[in-house]
């Protein structure tokens, strides 16, 4: 009898590494940057709203701060009490869609429950929205126009683009459908010629439906939801969850973890986002590079290729 031959069972998936993918686009953008600031006698501005003191949104704003510099940008983080009222931070966003000097407007979310986010964000002038958050920015880039788009999908596509190449005819499932990373997603792939499902809250049978999928995105704010028996052979996985464990000992910070179960699925995908380390870096580099395009949108000046 002949010996059997090996099964080659499941090997394990790469990780994606979007610090690095992050660290390689800020440097294009500080080059960029430099030269604009010669073309224009000034250097790009992005200006940051702070409504309050959450902590999560203090880091991910002092984070910004320090990325702008880094990149030869100016600007300033406006830090207002949690008890602004809606018509100071309505006064602070016009004045900077006023100011020349300023290129991108960021205001952090989420807002102190008094404040109407959505009438905030569509008070920011769409020229200046670099979270792409504005409905002007979402119809363009539903219609398929320039648009600024919001950073964290960017950030997606562009991970997934550098490690497939062209997404033209692949199967993408998205499970999330919110305004801020799955929607944009789903449009994006779209643009890029991906034959994309939506998945959310209410789809049946998620597991078997994100099983067809070549690319695998989850975008759903429940820690390791998707599961390793839910991953293709050879699929691209993008994690975009953020989610934080309980502390496992008192006074001890909780571990953060992602949407999927990484172990498992990394055992069946071809190349997976870690979290930390994967999509989490490249959400402040979109950031910088939608401040650039703004810039050079603004000047009349050609897009800087990224
Ligand atoms: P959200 O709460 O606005 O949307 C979550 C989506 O998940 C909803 O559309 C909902 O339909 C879907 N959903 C909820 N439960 C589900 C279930 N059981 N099955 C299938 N779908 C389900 O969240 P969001 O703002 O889109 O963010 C999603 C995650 O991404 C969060 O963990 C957030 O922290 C993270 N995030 C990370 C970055 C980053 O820079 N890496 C940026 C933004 C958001």
């Amino acid at each position: 009898m002949s010996p059997a031959l090996p099964t080659g069972g499941p090997t394990r998936g790469r990780a994606i590494d979007g610090k690095a993918a992050a660290a390689a686009l800020r440097e294009k953008v500080a080059e960029a940057a430099r030269e604009f600031s010669r073309k224009a006698l000034r250097k790009p501005g992005l200006h940051v709203v702070l409504v309050g003191e959450d902590p999560a949104s203090s880091v991910y704003v002092g984070a910004k701060e320090k990325a702008l510099n880094a990149a030869g940008m100016t600007g300033a983080v406006h830090r207002l009490p949690t008890d602004t009222s809606e018509g100071d931070l309505l006064g602070l966003v016009r004045k900077l869609n006023s100011d020349p000097a300023v290129d991108g407007i960021l205001v952090q979310l989420p807002l102190p429950s008094h404040l109407d986010e959505a009438k905030v964000l569509d008070t920011i002038d769409p020229a200046k929205d670099v979270d792409g958050f504005h409905v002007v920015n979402a119809g363009k880039l539903a219609v398929g126009k320039d648009a600024l788009v919001p950073c964290t999908p960017a950030g997606c596509i562009r991970l997934l683009k550098a490690e497939r190449g062209d997404l033209s005819g692949l199967h993408a499932v998205v499970i999330g459908r919110s305004n801020i990373v799955g929607k944009p997603m789903a449009q994006l792939l779209l643009a890029e010629n991906a034959t994309v499902t939506i998945a959310h809250s209410r789809t049946r049978n998620l597991p078997e439906l994100a099983k067809t999928a070549d690319i695998l995105v989850a975008a759903v704010g429940r820690p390791e939801m998707v599961k390793g028996d839910w991953v293709k052979e050879g699929a691209t996985v993008i994690d975009v969850g953020i989610n934080r464990l309980p502390p496992a000992e008192e006074g001890g910070k909780g571990k953060l973890v992602g949407d999927v179960a990484y172990d498992e699925a990394a055992k069946h995908a071809a190349a997976i986002t870690p979290v930390p380390g994967g999509v989490g870096p490249m959400t402040i580099a979109m950031l910088l590079a939608n401040t650039l395009a703004a810039a050079h949108a603004r000047e009349g000046f050609e897009a800087p290729s990224l």
